[in-house]
């Protein structure tokens, strides 16, 4: 829980910040970090947070991002109601069963029960549907693309963590319906390409696109695309968003049918009627946190500069008791003035004229909020021509003359951002090693790394290896409560490592089959 700041003798408050070290209690540094830097706090039902300003902003821009892209594809946002009712929510087999477990429903309305309980959405997929049924007449309907930004519910049993696992979070859902296979086929990947770009252009973090293992597909999907983020203080991967295509099996169950232009006909007789074929895909608040979980250090938040709802926060300094009335109103012109002209080249820019508050104060608490860039300026800056700065990814001072602002500070910002993604690009790569005997790979986990190995792409053999990779890591905390000690399959990458050869044998020793495919196994959120 946040701690209100004490006040010291002399009236100024003492800021307390991170207390502990990312690097010794992840998740205790995760919590102070999140509620410390005005990101997030916690309400009184499990799972379930409340997202301040600061966190909320980014989503915003994610989604300006995203809906931009997603326009010139053609695709409309929209909004489906929050229940669904069980017959709808049970139509496709192998969904419902996906999902059964973490729906919530409700069963009451004021006093009285309900004659049929209703779904909290877990994703909308069957609420959508008998809609398009009624959308889609003609292959002229086609393609629908519909997008909606909205809130799901799923009742999940591990335990939640904020943004990364929440039983209530914020997405955009989009579902499309297309003519042929080819044609969801290439918006299945687009959208891919648009999540990476989400990741690595604007938070900075890079991703490992590729395709989920049968094992780990959505339920109902004919194959699901991903993009695998990697948290390196754990040394374990996340799935960081997934675009699906969903086949013809929601087609066929919600009866979404097209006559088939393309069939040749005599004269008076019908078209057969085709299944349309159809993709869904999906991008939560669980980016905000492996954006936090990568970058953030042992003073709190860094925010990449793209995404900083503050980019820049200049303090005045070198004020004091004994500073004239006149002399400190100078220095805040001056202040606001150089704001000025930062908004002027479109920087987003705070000004931070608290009083009863020494700059150090000021410096650790923008410090902890993650704001990328300080500016300091005072009156020795004022004799130089110059102000200070200091970048939050990295120590050190350095200086900017005052007629180069407007130029050099956002140049600076993007220098900053693309640092960020150099630093966790880095860190990913050189944890992301290819292993080619069985002997090695729970010691590659310990390591904290991701594995690439040959694998004969059977879902049984991955249960195995997932059983056989679990269990006590040395030097690790173990989460009895994670069922994630054991590796599971994390993707077939696109870019695969090296051809697989005839005869290479699966990686597990146990698997009588030989290698397919190169497939990145780790430990996961
Ligand atoms: P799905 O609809 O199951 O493919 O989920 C879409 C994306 O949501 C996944 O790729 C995850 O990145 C993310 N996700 C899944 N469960 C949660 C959760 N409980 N909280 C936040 N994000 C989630």
């Amino acid at each position: 829980q946040a701690q209100q700041p004490k006040a010291k003798k002399g009236g100024e408050p003492e800021l307390i910040g991170i207390t502990c070290k990312k690097s010794e209690d992840l998740s205790e540094w995760y919590q102070q970090t999140i509620v410390k830097g005005d990101f997030l706090e916690f309400s009184d039902v499990p799972g379930c947070y409340i997202y301040q300003p600061g966190s909320y902003r980014i989503w915003e821009f994610i989604q300006d991002f995203f809906n931009a892209r997603i326009r010139k594809m053609g695709v409309k946002n929209c909004y489906f109601p929050l229940f669904i009712s069980e017959a709808n929510l049970q139509r496709e087999k192998d969904h419902i069963e996906g999902f059964a477990a973490e729906v919530a429903w409700v069963t009451e309305g004021g006093k009285s029960k309900l004659d049929k309980r209703l779904a909290v959405r877990p994703t909308s997929e069957t609420a959508m549907y008998s809609f398009y049924s009624k959308k889609i007449r003609s292959h002229r309907d086609l393609p629908l693309k519909m997008n909606q930004w909205n809130n799901v519910v799923r009742w999940e049993f591990k335990h939640p963590m904020p943004f990364i696992r929440s039983r209530e979070f914020l997405w955009q859902e989009g579902h499309t319906a297309h003519l042929t296979e080819k044609e969801a086929g290439v918006e299945v990947r687009q959208i891919l390409d648009h999540y990476a770009a989400i990741y690595e252009e604007l938070l900075a973090v890079p991703v490992v696109k590729g395709v989920k293992t049968v094992n780990e597909q959505f339920p109902g999907a004919h194959y699901t695309t991903t993009v695998e983020g990697y948290i390196p203080a754990v040394g374990r991967g996340i799935q960081a968003a997934t675009s699906h295509c969903l086949g013809q099996h929601f087609a066929k169950m919600f009866d979404i049918t097209v006559e088939d232009p393309n069939q040749q006909v005599k004269e008076g007789e019908k078209r057969d009627r085709i299944k349309v074929w159809q993709n869904s895909w999906g991008f939560t608040t669980r980016s905000i946190g492996i954006m936090i979980l990568i970058h953030g250090d042992d003073k709190g938040l860094i925010v990449p500069p793209r995404v900083a709802e503050i980019q820049v926060v200049i303090i005045p300094v070198g004020v004091n008791a004994k500073t004239t009335d006149a002399d400190r109103e100078k220095l805040y012109d001056e202040v606001k003035s150089i704001s000025d002209k930062l908004e002027g080249a479109d920087v987003r820019v705070e000004c931070d004229f608290r009083e009863g508050y020494s700059p150090g104060y000021k410096f650790n608490d923008w410090e902890m909020k993650g704001v990328p860039l300080q500016i300091e300026f005072g009156p020795k800056d004022r004799a130089n021509g110059v102000v200070t700065t200091s970048r939050r990814d990295q120590e050190g001072k350095s200086t900017i003359p005052l007629t180069d602002l407007a130029a050099e500070v956002p140049k600076l910002l993007e220098q900053i951002q693309a640092d960020m993604f150099k630093k966790a690009s880095d860190e990913y790569a050189s944890h992301r090693k290819i292993i080619r005997e069985w002997k090695d790979f729970v010691p590659a986990l310990n390591d904290k790394n991701v594995v690439l190995v040959q694998h004969c792409a059977s879902g049984d053999c991955e249960d195995e290896i997932k059983k056989d990779s679990s269990g006590q890591v040395e030097g690790q905390e173990v989460d009895v409560r994670a069922p994630s000690m054991g590796a599971k399959s994390l993707c077939i990458p696109d870019e695969q490592p090296e051809e697989v050869k005839a005869g290479t044998h699966c990686i597990n020793p146990k698997c009588e089959k030989e290698a397919k495919m190169w497939v990145m196994f780790g430990r996961s959120y």
